[in-house]
């Protein structure tokens, strides 16, 4: 095959904008040997944790720092050695020890977000959703979900898990002025469109759902309901924000990196056995065979810790969010549902219209020492590209930031975007806000 000047050889189908950046990495790493690989993913992994764990100021809303105790207890050589089947039964003998680990994470996991059943295998949100789309739906069948401008995720969506399943999508009826479900039309939609699964919780979270009504509603087509906490998760582990599986909800999905501080990987919570059961056979043998036990020691570390501090830290995390966006609406900023009070959630949108949109101004504020990301806005007209930026206050709430530093935080984001100063000049600032504070503990 001939190989194209200026075309990624790792994904020549990419953007052009991704194959740039592709096409520049492919030419400074052409033709090293071991010990040049070592050294060149050495100083990048270095420059990562510079940048991530020490000097910036981390507002991305999808990740998170695992506190000190689950990061000691997080062993990479257990990953290498995956397991398969139940305690008692494994495939490979001898696995007595990381029995422990595998009995631990579900129980701590089932009680700390109020169930009593906790799938814990799946590597990713999108994998446990796409297992409670096999459980619960047949291919051809029509899933109900929020619309991508509401923050409906890939995975539940016809681009991602969804579709994969074969699934029909749906967009549920939505208020955009109000940032809620549109309850007035929620039971005609849903009787016209006989959702087998319904999908509420999305990537941007400002203000709860009513569940209890959703699944009234759902109950009325015999649709099963699923709260995908991805997001909240570490809110709803403290009691805060809202309560999806006492308030109805069927099925809780989650991330349990984002705003619940663990390693990598979800977990599908629930209270009913029967559902729990064809949840777990999905898992295994469905769409997992061997598994990595290592996540699960600091998932049941962070469980058991956020069941003791996690009103605390749910409560931290909101006031900071309460704080960010009176801030950066004082500095100029024209921060999303300024009618509703912004948030009460950890999550804050910013219109990013005036900057370029949101992928833009996320560029740009990366340059300064800011990271996060864009989203979409609910009102935005359809296939304009993300107008918003996302914030969420997780991790500077467990570095240490409190309310009083939201000023400081907003003032390097006006600098950066509504003053459009050099970001080399932000940077010092940004860094020293970061240096100021030494969290997690
Ligand atoms: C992040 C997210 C997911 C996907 O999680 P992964 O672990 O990245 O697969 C699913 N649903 C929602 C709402 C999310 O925000």
């Amino acid at each position: 095959m001939v190989i194209l000047e200026g075309r990624s050889r790792v994904a020549p189908w990419a953007s052009s904008r991704a194959q740039r950046r592709l096409v520049e990495l492919e030419s400074l790493l052409a033709g090293q040997d071991a010990a040049e690989v070592v050294r060149t993913v050495t100083r990048a992994l270095g420059e990562h944790r510079r940048a991530f764990d020490e000097e910036g100021i981390v507002l991305y809303a999808g990740t998170n720092t695992m506190s000190p105790r689950a990061l000691a207890v997080h062993e990479a050589t257990v990953s290498s050695r995956p397991s398969m089947g139940w305690p008692g039964e494994k495939f490979q003998a001898g696995l007595e020890h990381l029995d422990v680990l595998e009995t631990v994470a579900p129980l701590r996991m089932a009680s700390l977000m109020e169930g009593r059943f906790a799938e814990v295998r799946l590597q990713s949100a999108t994998l446990a959703n796409l297992a409670c789309y096999t459980a619960f739906a047949r291919p051809g069948d029509t899933i109900a979900v929020l619309p991508e401008a509401a923050g409906g995720h890939a995975s539940h969506h016809a681009q991602g898990a969804a579709g994969i399943r074969g699934l029909r999508v749906a967009d549920l009826p939505y208020d955009a002025d109000r940032f809620t479900i549109d309850h007035a039309r929620l039971p005609g939609f849903l009787d016209r469109e006989r959702p087998a699964i319904v999908v509420i919780g999305a990537s941007l979270m400002l203000f709860p759902h009513d569940v209890a009504a959703v699944r009234a509603a759902c109950d009325e087509v015999a649709a099963t309901l699923i709260y995908d906490a991805s997001h909240v998760a570490g809110l709803i582990a403290g009691r805060r924000f809202q309560r999806p599986l006492a308030d109805g909800a069927h099925i809780l999905t989650m991330s349990t990196y984002k705003s619940f501080g663990g390693p990598p990987g979800a977990a599908i919570v629930t209270r009913e056995e029967a559902l729990a059961e064809r949840v777990s056979a999905a898992a295994y043998p469905g769409l997992t065979a061997n598994y990595d036990a290592a996540r699960l020691a600091p998932l049941a570390v962070t469980a058991a810790e956020l069941a003791e501090t996690g009103p605390a830290y749910a409560d931290a995390c909101m006031a900071n969010a309460r704080a960010l966006a009176s801030a950066l609406q004082a500095a100029g900023f024209s921060v999303a549902a300024a009618d509703l009070g912004w948030t009460v959630s950890h999550h804050v949108a910013v219109d990013a219209g005036a900057f370029g949109g949101g992928d833009e101004a996320a560029r740009a504020l990366a340059a300064g020492g800011v990271y996060l990301s864009g989203i979409g806005l609910p009102g935005q007209p359809p296939g304009e590209p993300m107008r918003g930026l996302r914030i969420g206050t997780q991790e500077i709430t467990r570095r240490g930031l409190a309310p009083g530093h939201m000023e400081t935080v907003a003032e390097l984001m006006a600098r950066l975007l509504i003053k459009g100063e050099d970001p080399a000049r932000v940077l010092p600032a940004a860094t020293a806000l970061r240096g100021s504070v030494t969290g997690p503990r």
